[in-house]
C-alpha cells in the first residue's frame, strides 16, 4: 500500500494506532525525514513464534556463517516441563530441529517414561546454532545467544527445568560441579525449579546412567503432580 501526502499519511497513522493499540502494538516510531513509517509490534518479545521468528534470522555470533538451520526449539508453549541442552548436533543443525537422531530417540522414551509426550514439554538448547564440528560452545556465544533462552523461559514459564548434560547444567547454574555431583537434586533458576541429569547421548555410551535419569525423571514426575503409567522405562 503507498500513502502520499501528508494529510493522507496523518490519517494513516490515527487509524493504525486506534486498531491496533488493542492488539498488541505498544510503540509507534515514524521517521519524518525519510518519509518511512515503521509500526513495531511487541510481539518477538511476547510470544514464542515471535521470538522464533526474530531468532530465525539472528546473526549475533559466528555461528550464523556455519549454520544451515537455526534450532529454535519445539514443543508446547504452554509446557510445565522444559528440557535444555547444550547446542544443535549435525542432526539437528539439517533438520532445524532439536534433539532428533539417537539421542532424541532416547530423550523421547525419557519423556514417554513419565506418561508425557515431545508435543507436551518443550525442548531446547542454550545455543540455537550448531558450533562446527560438535566443538564446545564459546564464552561469546553463550553470553549472546542465552537470552533467548531467558526469554523462552520467560514465555513459556515451565515449572521444572530439566538441564540435560554436564554443559547446560553447569552454564545454567554457574558452577563447575561436576554433573555427576549436580544430578538429582533441584535447584533455583530464575524462580524455576532445575533438575539436572545426564545427556540422553552420553547414556547412548554409558548404560548404567539410565537408572539415574530414571530416579531423576520420577522426582520430575512428582514435582509435576503426574501418575507414571506402568512398565514405561528407557531401554
Ligand atoms: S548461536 Fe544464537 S546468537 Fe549465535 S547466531 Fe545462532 S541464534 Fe544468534
Amino acid at each position: 500500500m503507498t500513502i502520499k501526502g501528508t494529510e493522507d499519511i496523518k490519517k494513516w497513522v490515527r487509524r493504525t494506532v486506534d486498531s491496533e493499540t488493542l492488539a498488541g502494538i505498544d510503540e509507534v516510531v515514524v521517521f519524518p525525514r525519510a518519509k518511512k513509517i515503521t509500526v513495531r509490534k511487541n510481539m518477538s518479545e511476547n510470544t514464542l513464534k515471535g521470538l522464533e521468528s526474530k531468532v530465525s534470522s539472528c546473526r549475533g555470533c559466528g555461528l550464523a556463517e556455519t549454520r544451515t538451520n537455526v534450532v529454535f526449539g519445539e514443543g508446547s508453549p504452554r509446557a510445565a516441563l522444559m528440557f535444555v541442552g547444550e547446542a544443535p548436533g549435525a542432526e539437528e543443525d539439517k533438520q532445524g530441529r532439536p534433539f532428533v537422531g539417537r539421542a532424541g530417540g532416547l530423550l523421547t522414551k525419557i519423556i514417554e517414561s513419565i506418561g508425557l509426550t515431545r508435543e507436551d514439554v518443550f525442548i531446547g538448547n542454550i545455543l540455537k546454532c550448531r558450533p562446527p564440528g560438535n566443538r564446545n560452545p564459546m564464552p561469546n556465544e553463550i553470553e549472546v545467544c542465552s537470552p533467548y533462552l531467558i526469554d523462552q523461559i520467560r514465555i513459556i514459564k515451565p515449572k521444572v527445568i530439566c538441564a540435560l548434560g554436564k554443559f547446560a547444567a553447569q552454564r545454567l547454574l554457574n558452577t563447575e560441579t561436576p554433573i555427576s555431583q549436580l544430578r538429582g537434586k533441584f535447584y533455583d533458576y530464575q524462580g524455576v525449579k532445575l533438575m539436572p541429569t545426564y545427556h540422553p547421548a552420553y547414556l547412548l555410551r554409558n548404560s548404567a546412567g539410565k537408572k539415574d535419569v530414571w530416579e531423576d525423571m520420577k522426582k520430575v514426575a512428582k514435582e509435576l503432580g503426574l501418575v507414571i503409567p506402568p512398565r514405561k522405562r528407557t531401554s
